[in-house]
């Protein structure tokens, strides 16, 4: 029986996984056991509604492999979300906490519920239950959530609180992307988007591009991942001629002043108030000619149909699967260097990663430590990833997996099968 099929986003996952495998001849029995996640545990999540009524929500939680390491991975809150899904999403943090080196497995955990028609009250009741739910599963030394869709720093520190009440000590290791009060790591809140610029100044230096003046990009999404690499690129020069949101966006080829555009979103969550730029569609922006084009918004944006429209030299994948698999064959024959989600977003994990052992070490780095340290690992994983695809001739996105892939299954091999 197979219990993940019913996703298409699973299915999607292990034929790309299973494709990289055929590539770099994996050893079949490998392929056999990385084929299905190694354990779930669905829970039912009952709170009292603040009307006095009960209700119960589906919880899930996916370890997919752990063979580098302690499982590691966010925790969704979204109405949607089926097991298949979490089971996907845990396979590509496995290979994403692998590719960039992290002594980590990967895990995915899901609540069926819409965070934003909860009360305060109701969203700590329910997060404390889930996490009581979970508890013989997580756990500093076995598998450490994050924040993803749906929930942020606060529901982490509840999170925390639980497992700590319960295990009768404070436990800060237990969850990342926590409020830095109680062990939450400084540069988290810059590292995603800052990581995909390090990753686009090593994509521009192979393509003999110096990043400057004369450099144009463009950004979908101007949330935490979207703003912050907007920054990182005009601190290296660059200019930034477009921006989008989910409410369409701007244009100006002479550059657009970032700071008065983080006001104007801040305040009104759209550019609309800012007049001295033409507006565009999100579909304009991704066929803008630019050097750098960043989408940091949400999946499924530049596919099949409109990825022979694309422009730009360098497209760094912000967002988890931005661009659609029948996209990459026509952005290659562009030449288009697309840099992959799990490289170019990969500065999350890595200082989630961070943040757990300053939690164990109880000790805590200053944040130019911590971008020093993130700066290296990209520009290695960067390196290492550009040198497989050589090797195997195959484009970045099959390349990261690979890399990653390679690690995973090098462990396997070491570690061997139990008993
Ligand atoms: P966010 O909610 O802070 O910002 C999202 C932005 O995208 C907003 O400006 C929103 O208006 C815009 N947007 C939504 N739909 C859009 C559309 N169709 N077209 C254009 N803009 C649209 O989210 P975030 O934390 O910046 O994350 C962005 C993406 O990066 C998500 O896919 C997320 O899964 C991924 N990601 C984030 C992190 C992280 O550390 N924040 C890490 C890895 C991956």
């Amino acid at each position: 029986m197979n219990l993940w099929n019913s996703s298409p986003f699973f299915e999607n996952a292990l034929t790309q996984f299973k494709n990289a495998g055929s590539i770099m001849n994996l050893d079949a029995n490998i392929v056999e056991r990385l084929s299905k996640p190694d354990r779930a545990l669905i829970v039912d999540v009952p709170i009292r509604m603040d009307d006095g009524n009960i209700k119960a929500y589906t919880g899930f939680r996916v370890q997919y492999n752990d063979a580098l390491g302690p499982s590691k991975g966010g925790m969704r809150y979204s109405p949607g979300v089926t097991l298949g899904d979490a089971a996907a999403l845990a396979m590509l943090m496995t290979w994403k906490c692998a590719l960039a080196g992290l002594p980590l497995g990967g895990a995915k955990g899901a609540l069926c519920v819409d965070p934003t028609v909860l009360s305060r009250n109701e969203l700590q009741r329910v997060t404390r239950r889930f996490t009581m739910e979970l508890i013989s599963m997580i756990g500093p030394n076995s598998d450490i959530p994050a924040p993803d869709l749906g929930t942020n720093e606060q529901i982490m520190a509840w999170m925390m609180d639980t497992y700590s009440q319960q295990v009768g000590v404070a436990t800060p290791g237990v969850v990342t992307g926590k409020p830095i009060t109680i062990g939450g790591s400084l540069f988290r809140h810059e590292a995603t988007g800052r990581g995909v610029v390090y990753c686009i100044e090593r994509a521009a230096e192979n393509a003999g591009l110096a990043l400057g003046d004369d450099v144009t990009f463009a950004i979908q999404g101007f949330g935490n991942v979207g703003a912050m690499a907007a920054k990182a690129l005009v601190e290296l020069g660059c200019r930034c001629v477009a921006v989008t949101t989910s409410r369409g966006g701007i244009f100006n080829s002479l550059g657009l002043p970032l700071d008065d555009l983080y006001e104007c979103y801040k305040q009104n969550g759209s550019f609309l108030c800012y007049e001295e730029a033409e507006q565009i569609t999100n579909e304009e922006l991704m066929a803008l000619k630019c050097d750098v084009l960043v989408l940091a918004a949400q999946a499924g944006q530049i596919t099949g149909e409109n990825a022979a429209k694309v422009q730009c030299r360098i497209l760094a994948e912000g967002a988890n699967g931005p661009v659609t698999m029948d996209a990459d064959p026509v952005l290659d024959d562009k030449g288009v260097v697309v840099i992959p989600d799990i490289l170019a977003n990969a500065g999350g994990v890595i200082t989630s990663y961070f943040e757990w052992v300053q939690d164990l070490q109880h000790l805590f780095w200053d944040a130019e430590n911590i971008e020093r340290r993130l700066r290296r690992i990209l520009h290695k994983t960067f390196d290492e990833t550009v040198e497989l695809g050589r090797k195997y001739k195959v484009n970045m996105r099959t390349a990261a997996l690979l890399t990653g892939l390679g690690k995973v299954a090098q462990a396997m091999l070491l570690r061997g099968l139990y008993p």
